[in-house]
């Protein structure tokens, strides 16, 4: 009686509360402004996914000022009455949403965009902003290179690890959210653009250009590239077919060919060693610039100074990427040993390969010391230190003397077919090696990527 005379009272007060949260809550909310690295919490944004991008910019070299738009295709995960997207800098002229004129507020790196309608769970959707502005590069703890779009002596250059994408454009920055790009720069002449995937289109304006780059494969946005300079081109065909398109920047006297004749055999060493090379092509570009090297997405960035000092061994590195890092990519920026480290290997791999001469007992001579730190752990101060690379690499050299060159070899096979194209964590690479070896690896997974002090070398 007291319940049933209480509950009519409440009826209304229900019922508006039902209605509200029907337009409000239930059914659209607004995305999350961070995916929730476990380094990096605030980067990307959550609730939709993008498909793909269209950067159509002019730029303007010698001001450094890039004006233009981009299309981005993407996919609600529920219903959204607002998103994020990660913009550094720049001014914004407009955005829409499906076409329709949407609002939008920007606090640091964060865009939020109100849509005129809300987007309903699951539905695909079209976001464009125009922008225009100077692009300022970014820095991140432990590199020793500013990130983003990079004004040098005779060029630019845009590399994106791990952050340095939204200099230049808006973009969902994390790499748990893979796309596939078109690239449309203009540059005046008598500049040219160099970039990732395929050439498929070149128009003369008159007194500029227009570059169309398509990158067809989906790729993380750290591992987007372009470059603004004028370039000598040499191409090669590799194995099965493979393009090999190296792309020179012609103020470089010194020869360039040594350090990339053997890249048509690396990329066969590695087809054996870790399955069919994954893209479309494969090359190189060569800047003279002041920078070191990225994987950027069948075509890695180099500047030319790393080139003449580790030589073809920086260009195994940035090759075996395209396995571990590009195919197959990190979930967070935490588990960045399964690039770096696989990446390192690789060059061992490959150098012995070619002159077998106990390549493995000088590594270790070289490179063990006891203080790396956790691989498994790298702090966010920290995120690319030797750690990842060195020990990361030695946790593999571990894993292969434990379960025997047989099983190690079909767990990398393994690993990569498996996840080709996805995202990945650490758990999942010893997933693969346990069930390849048939052996329970965590002892040696965890004293190798989680001990503070480094393991000695394995017997
Ligand atoms: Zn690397």
């Amino acid at each position: 009686m007291t319940l049933s005379r209480t509950f009519q009272r409440i009826a209304p007060i229900v019922a508006a509360l039902l209605a509200l949260s029907c337009v409000s809550g239930a059914r659209f909310s607004p995305g999350s402004s961070g995916v929730g690295d476990p380094l990096y919490p605030g980067l990307g944004n959550g609730g939709y996914e993008v498909s793909h991008y269209t950067v159509s910019l002019d730029v303007d070299v010698d001001r450094n000022f890039i004006s233009g738009s981009t299309g981005i295709q993407a996919n609600a995960k529920k219903g959204l009455s607002s998103f994020n997207l990660d913009l550094r800098g720049l001014t914004i002229t407009a955005i829409s949403v499906n076409g329709l004129p949407a609002t939008y507020t920007r606090d640091g790196n964060e865009l939020t965009i109100v849509p005129s309608r809300p987007v309903p769970a699951r539905a695909s959707f079209q976001v464009d902003v125009a922008y225009e502005g100077q692009p300022s590069p970014d820095h991140v703890p432990s590199f020793g290179f500013p990130v983003g779009w990079i004004k040098y002596r005779t060029g630019i250059y845009a590399a994106g690890e791990p952050w340095g994408s939204s200099t230049w454009y808006p973009v969902n920055e994390h790499p748990s959210d893979k796309a596939s790009y078109t690239l449309v720069l203009t540059v005046p002449e008598p500049y040219e653009v160099a970039g990732i995937g395929e050439l498929t289109g070149v128009i003369d304006n008159g007194d500029s250009t227009t570059y169309t780059w398509e990158a067809r494969d989906e790729l993380a946005s750290y591992l987007v590239g372009v470059a603004i300079s004028r370039f000598d081109e040499i191409v090669v065909e590799g194995p099965q077919g493979v393009p090999i398109l190296n792309m020179i920047q012609e103020t470089i006297e010194e020869p360039v060919e040594r350090h990339l004749e053997n890249t048509s055999k690396m990329v066969g060493f590695f087809n054996d060693t870790f399955g069919p090379y994954p893209f479309e092509s494969f090359g190189s570009i060569i800047l003279d610039a002041p920078f070191a090297a990225l994987e950027t997405q069948t075509r890695p960035i180099y500047g030319f100074d790393i080139l003449r000092l580790a030589g073809e061994r920086v260009v195994a590195h940035e090759l075996a990427h395209q396995w571990f890092g590009n195919l197959v990519t990190p979930a967070t920026w935490e588990d960045m040993w399964l690039n770096e480290g696989f990446a390192t290997y690789a060059e061992w791999l490959w150098l012995d390969y070619k002159s077998p001469n106990d390549e493995f007992a000088a590594f270790w001579e070289n490179t063990w010391r006891p203080d790396y730190g956790p691989p498994g752990k790298p702090s966010p101060e920290a995120p690319f230190g030797q750690t990842v690379y060195q020990r990361g690499a030695m946790t593999l050299h571990a894993l292969r003397t434990d379960i025997g060159d047989d099983a190690f070899f079909r767990t990398l096979r393994e690993y990569v077919l498996r996840h080709a194209g996805g995202n990945v964590s650490t758990s999942d690479f010893v997933a693969v090696a346990e069930e390849v070896s048939g052996k329970n690896l965590d002892g040696l997974f965890r004293a190798w990527l989680y001990d503070d002090v480094t393991p000695s070398a394995p017997e």
